[in-house]
């Protein structure tokens, strides 16, 4: 027998993955995984085989391609008056989880402290513990998941290397105010704690109100990697692009493993999407195109028996079923799936103690039919 000691003994496989196969065995709607169900522009695919076919086809740069570069400091440069330097401070990764894991790794040694926020996007913890370091978690409750920044003051510890926010959030879809950026500032200041600042969903932010990027504020800026996702972007989670952002001395550190873990990432699609981010008003139309969605899906909602919490951002409504039932959020999910032909993500499933408030997340980055056929199920429930 070879005997082996997993190095990550409590984790399975993760829940997107369990319940979209679950909706697909039962041929249900499935809301549960976050992506859209309609296509990417075509003329981006169109630059894709172009490029292709001009023989784009090495290895790109180590920390992308120079083009592609720019464009994101540019993109930065407009939306938040501040420019990282594309040669030092930029690297274009396969998607938002590898930057996260690529900058974990960078930085954590063995028994640094992490703290992270819960609900919280599922990669973080394994991530962290998978690299040595110790998961300080701090639970955030429906139906406003706000941050109670006294609380959190108690986890700080002269081991703590890094704290973890994600705004828009996910699952919660809450987004930071100005409060909770000078209550960071204040917690971080004359300290050596770095943030990890996962902004995937910064296009989709609702209600007029701003996206408050840890680039914006020197203080954040100077500690914080900065992740973001050209998925959630441009409607293809499944090209697996996405890219950090970091000060220097930061980046430097990010690109040493880096270089190990992917060397570089697909190369004719960072040409595309250099040449693709040109139409800045695709992404910055993002905002309305999904609060639209939003509230159309709210709406709907509003003739079931399922009771909304509040959503500013990301393209995630989460919702209460205490009327419904009592099950544990886990079951009921499985069950809506197998009965009522509609999958959503059962929210104990961010939590590392498996906190249960009966709070499911729909994915509403759907068309509009598909909308209006789910709710048209959820009504029954
Ligand atoms: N980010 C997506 C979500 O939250 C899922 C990504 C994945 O399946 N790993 O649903």
């Amino acid at each position: 027998m070879i005997s082996l000691a997993s190095k990550l003994p409590n984790i399975g496989t993760n829940i997107f993955s369990v319940m979209s196969q679950l909706a697909a065995d039962h041929k249900a709607i499935n809301l549960s995984q976050g992506f859209p169900d309609f296509e990417c522009p075509p003329e981006l695919i169109n630059l894709v085989s172009k490029h292709m076919r001009k023989g784009h086809n090495q290895y790109a740069p180590m920390p992308g391609i120079p083009a592609l570069r720019e464009r994101i400091s540019d993109k930065i440069k407009s939306l938040h008056s501040v420019t990282y330097d594309p040669e030092t401070e930029i690297t274009v990764t396969a998607g938002g989880t590898q930057a996260i894991f690529t900058a974990l790794a960078a930085v954590i040694q063995p028994n640094d402290e992490v703290i992270i926020l819960e609900p919280a996007y599922d990669c973080y913890s394994p991530s962290i513990r998978l690299l040595g370091g110790l998961v300080k978690t701090f639970e955030l409750s429906s139906p406003d998941y706000k941050i109670d920044w006294d609380m959190l003051k108690k986890l700080i510890s002269s081991h703590t290397r890094l704290i973890i926010l994600n705004s828009p959030h996910n699952p919660t879809g809450m987004i930071l105010a100005e409060e909770d950026i000078r209550q960071l500032t204040h917690l971080t200041q004359n300290t050596d704690i770095l943030i990890l600042s996962d902004e995937v969903y910064e296009h989709i932010v609702f209600d007029g109100e701003p996206h408050l990027s840890m680039a914006r504020y020197p203080q954040l800026r100077e500690r914080s990697f900065i992740v973001a996702s050209f998925g959630k972007l441009f409607h293809n989670t499944g090209w697996k692009m996405g890219y950090c952002v970091a000060p220097s001395w930061l980046m430097a550190e990010f690109r040493k493993v880096h270089q190990f873990l992917v060397f570089s990432v697909n190369t004719p699609v960072q040409y595309a999407l250099a040449d693709f981010m040109l139409n800045e008003n695709f992404y910055l139309e993002l905002k309305d195109f999904y609060q639209q969605k939003r509230d159309i899906f709210r709406e709907l909602m509003l003739q079931t028996r399922f009771d909304l919490l509040p959503c500013q951002g990301s393209y995630f409504q989460c919702v209460k079923y205490n009327r419904i039932a009592n099950e544990p959020d886990t079951e009921f999910a499985r069950r809506l799936t197998s009965d009522f032909g509609v999958a959503g993500i059962p929210v104990s499933a961010f939590y590392n103690r498996r906190t249960d408030e009966h709070v499911l997340r729909f994915c509403f980055a759907k068309k509009q039919e598909t909308l209006e056929k789910a709710v048209e199920r959820l009504i029954k429930v």
